[in-house]
């Protein structure tokens, strides 16, 4: 059976600063590297502990730090990004990116199940398209 969450490729793209991902179903998903950070799950960015993370205060965010400089495959669950800025600790899982995928069909798989979309995920293309 084909696991919609197990990852077939990934091709991190430096130069676009994009991530793809083909997944065992054959959908396709591509971050952009702005939309990955936002997502950034660590304990840094997203707070512990009940107390709100960096990414929580709505930060502008520098090119350095939306720029995809490595990504390492964490054992068969994860991806790590690291960032221009040398943040690194936030451990992507494909669920969560299987879940999240930005694309027009997921976005509205997700809308007509009720399933809100990440404030962050808009805030970052608003933040990007203002600074392209
Ligand atoms: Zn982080
Ligand atoms: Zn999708």
């Amino acid at each position: 059976m084909l696991s919609a969450t197990d990852p077939a490729r990934i091709h991190a793209d430096r130069a676009a600063g994009t991530l793809t991902i083909e997944w065992r179903d054959e959908h396709h998903t591509t971050y952009p590297a702005a939309t990955l950070r936002w997502l950034c799950p660590c304990a840094y960015c997203r707070g512990e502990a009940g107390l709100p993370g960096w990414l929580d205060s709505a930060p502008s965010l520098t090119s350095d730090q939306v720029r995809l400089v490595d990504l390492a495959l964490v054992g068969q669950y994860a991806v790590a990004p690291t960032w221009g800025d040398g943040h690194h600790t936030g451990f992507y899982t494909f669920t969560t990116l299987r879940a999240m995928c930005p694309c027009d069909e997921c976005s509205a798989n997700r809308v007509a199940a009720g399933t809100p979309t990440l404030g962050s995920a808009s805030h970052a293309s608003h933040e990007v398209g203002g600074t392209r």
